[in-house]
């Protein structure tokens, strides 16, 4: 829903003061994004975006930053089912990706790519290798662009993922530090992964 279409209701309402919504982080029934927190062999994020009914997914070592100063690698690996965005637990040891999983943050996005003035659809713009995103989540919101740079020693596409200058960059937050639980559960990865060990 564009910002237009909510003009009225703000209007009439201090939302600073008034508990409702201010329809801002509402789901726009988009396609989903998730970022999983990955208490792995390496401690990582893994950014995952829904297109055409699975979710693309890269590993993301030092996880997002609200900082757009900060360029944070992201190695692209295999699709996901969309199933997964959901998916908290802990995959046993042996297993690949073994250790525990949290919804570190989820919410819907919308493709934001352009080239020369145009709208560029989100599979073009995965094969071509710039990818724009505006993020509708707790605590991930705005642009982000994904940019392929090159192929590591082992064949794996390498991407930067870099926070969008908008009204939602701020180089001053931390939600990796200062908002470490699950937003499905509440849980953090610790808590998860001493729950299966018990
Ligand atoms: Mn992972």
């Amino acid at each position: 829903m564009s910002d237009d279409q909510l003009a009225e209701y703000r209007s009439k309402r201090d939302l600073d003061r008034s508990p409702e919504p201010s329809g801002e982080h509402a789901p726009r029934g988009g396609p989903i994004f998730v970022v999983q927190k990955h208490h792995a062999r390496n401690e990582h994020y893994d950014f995952r975006l829904e297109v055409g009914g699975v979710l693309k997914s890269w590993a993301v070592p030092k996880g997002p930053s609200t900082d757009p100063s900060e360029k944070r690698l992201a190695i692209r690996v295999e699709d996901h089912p969309l199933e997964y965005a959901t998916f908290e637990g802990v995959i046993p040891g042996g297993e690949y990706g073994a250790g525990a999983v949290i919804v570190w943050d989820t919410g819907t996005y919308r493709n934001a790519t352009r080239r020369d003035g145009q709208d560029v659809p989100l599979e073009q713009a995965l094969a071509d290798g710039h990818v724009v995103v505006e993020l509708c989540g707790h605590k991930l919101r705005g642009g982000y662009a994904l940019t392929r740079t090159d192929v590591d020693e082992r064949g794996r596409e390498r991407w930067l993922l870099v926070k969008m200058r908008d009204a939602k960059a701020d180089a001053g937050r931390d939600p990796l530090a200062s908002e470490p639980e699950s937003v499905l559960s509440g849980r953090t990865v610790e808590q998860v992964a001493g729950e299966a060990s018990v």
